[in-house]
Order: structure tokens, then C-alpha cells, then sequence
């Protein structure tokens, strides 16, 4: 074990997942957390950056950075300098997600099987606005639909956005905006 190791901030603590790259909702928070650490607590921090730099790590925090983003690799490259000449760098390949069939790259080999929309549980936006605007054309209120689908008005008002609407919306949000069906006056 490298020397700096035996100092880790991270060494035994409960939760090691914390510094790994996830994808679920809790993920966002853990990351903070671990990051918090990493700065806060570790006296081996740029050895560990170091390290992450020169074998090409992406699917770790690592220095207090997140080594799947390319802007974090960038930050850690200015306070290494002396190291970004031996740094391997990871091939960024295009994958094919194998839920939805998008094209993405990544540096990962971890997560290579779905795109980061799938593998956060998201969807196309677009299907589910056309969806409500046919129920908002066939007479529903906002309000109406959002009771029908189980969900706040202003996460269907979001959808509806004027402006910056969202490009993806939680799968599960959609199947309760697809289950609505339309007002009766409308289908018969
Ligand atoms: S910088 Fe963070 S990940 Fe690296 S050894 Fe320290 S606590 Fe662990
Ligand atoms: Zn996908």
C-alpha cells in the first residue's frame, strides 16, 4: 500500500461508496459529503490526486474532485502541474445506450451500458409535452391534469415551461402524465 494511503481521510469510513461514481438520488448529496472530506480532513489530498491523475481514474472523487467530470480533471491538473505530463489519459469512446438507443461518449467503462439520462431514471421531455398539450387542448386545466397524474401543478407547469423547458423529465413522472387519459366529452 503507497504510504499516502495509510493517511486517507476516506481509509474506513462507513459509507466508501461515497467517493464512488453513482447515479441515484442520494448520489448528488453523498458526493458533497465526500468531497467535503477530501478537502476538509485529508492531509494526503494531493497525493491522492496525484495518483488519480496518473492512472487515469474516472469513476472516483479523488482529491476532492470528481474524476468523470472533464472540468474537475481540469482543476486538478492546475494544482498538479508537475504531474499532467504522466498523466494517462482515458480514451473517450462512443457507446450506444442500450435502453433508449442514444449515442453517448464517456471515459468511464463503468457506466458504458445506458446513457446518463436512462441511468438517472429520465426520459424525453418532448412525448410527454405533446401528451399534455392534447389534454390541455381537449379542455383540462393544469391543475386537472396534474391531479389526474398524481403530481404537483407546478412540476406539469415545469414540463410546459415557456422558456428553458427541460430536456427530460423522471420516467416515472411520465408514465403518470401518459396514464391520464382524456375527458370524456373528448373520447366519446
Ligand atoms: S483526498 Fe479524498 S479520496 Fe483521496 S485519500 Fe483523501 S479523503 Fe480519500
Ligand atoms: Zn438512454
Amino acid at each position: 500500500m503507497s504510504d499516502w494511503r495509510r493517511q486517507a481521510a476516506c481509509r474506513g469510513h462507513e459509507d466508501p461508496e461515497m467517493w464512488c461514481h453513482n447515479y441515484n438520488e442520494e448520489a448528488a448529496k453523498a458526493e458533497e459529503d465526500a468531497i467535503y472530506i477530501c478537502l476538509a480532513r485529508c492531509e494526503v489530498r494531493l497525493a491522492c490526486g496525484e495518483w488519480a491523475l496518473i492512472t487515469g481514474e474516472s469513476d472516483i472523487i479523488a482529491g476532492g474532485y470528481r474524476t468523470w467530470i472533464d472540468a474537475d480533471i481540469k482543476e486538478l491538473e492546475k494544482e498538479l502541474p508537475h504531474v499532467t505530463a504522466k498523466r494517462v489519459r482515458r480514451a473517450r469512446r462512443t457507446y450506444e445506450c442500450d435502453t433508449c438507443g442514444a449515442t453517448f461518449t464517456t471515459t468511464t467503462t463503468r457506466y458504458s451500458e445506458q446513457c446518463r439520462a436512462c441511468l438517472q431514471g429520465l426520459v424525453p421531455a418532448e412525448p410527454v409535452r405533446e401528451w399534455i398539450r392534447t389534454l390541455l387542448g381537449a379542455g383540462m386545466k393544469t391543475y386537472q391534469i396534474a391531479e389526474a397524474a398524481g403530481r404537483k401543478s407546478n412540476t406539469i407547469s415545469g414540463i410546459m415551461a415557456k422558456t428553458d423547458p427541460p430536456q427530460w423529465v423522471r420516467a416515472t413522472t411520465a408514465a403518470c402524465v401518459f396514464a391520464v387519459g382524456l375527458p370524456e366529452a373528448m373520447s366519446a
